[in-house]
């Protein structure tokens, strides 16, 4: 109970130095306390935050909980990569030009980014909720794979090469975010 409402809250001890409380998308309470920090410690702790505790879970409530995204089956990989696969085939010149092998693409359900480069197997790894973004955003993501092949890194010249091929790739880049259906994946790719 704290001022007078209750709420269920999920303590777990650990080794750390501060009592850390969170509210979870869903509403979930989550305190972590260090090792031996006494209970009238902790409930003094709640306490003294009870506004920020009502004020957040009633906020948390009404966000979903980040969805898990469950692999694709094959029909959805082959729906997906038939829609991905002519992007490719239309930025692969760029990097052709400069002697980079056409890479081959894989299409799965990816949790954290938009696309990988296995500059080392020759391979593009593409998240399928590219399907579902605007074909702008979704060039970007394929142009900044490729690119991986001459700049492995996000450097300087990585960024030079992408802003001579596609000028408006922060624009892109933006409506990605912005219109991702499960967003956000961390945006990095
Ligand atoms: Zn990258």
């Amino acid at each position: 109970m704290i001022n007078g409402r209750s709420y269920q809250i999920q303590l777990t001890y650990k080794k750390m130095r501060h009592i850390r409380l969170r509210v979870l998308p869903g509403g979930e309470i989550r305190l972590s306390a260090p090792f031996g920090v006494k209970p009238a410690l902790l409930k003094q702790f709640l306490g003294q935050r009870s506004e920020w505790i009502a004020w957040q879970s009633e906020q948390m409530k009404t966000q979903k909980r980040p969805q898990k995204r469950p692999p694709l089956t094959k029909e959805e990989r082959q729906k997906a990569l038939a829609c991905l696969q002519p992007i490719v085939d239309n930025l692969y010149p760029i990097v052709k030009a400069y002697g980079i092998p056409k890479p081959r693409i894989t299409v799965r359900a990816m949790q954290t980014r938009y696309g990988s480069c296995s500059v080392n197997r020759g391979r593009i790894t593409l998240n399928a909720i590219l399907t579902e973004v605007p074909q702008p955003a979704a060039e970007y993501v394929v142009l900044h794979e490729l690119a991986h092949f001459l700049h492995p890194n996000h450097s300087r010249n990585f960024y030079a090469f992408i802003e001579q091929y596609m000028p408006d790739w922060r624009a892109r880049e933006a409506l990605l975010t912005q219109t991702d259906p499960a967003n956000p994946p961390s945006n990095k790719q």
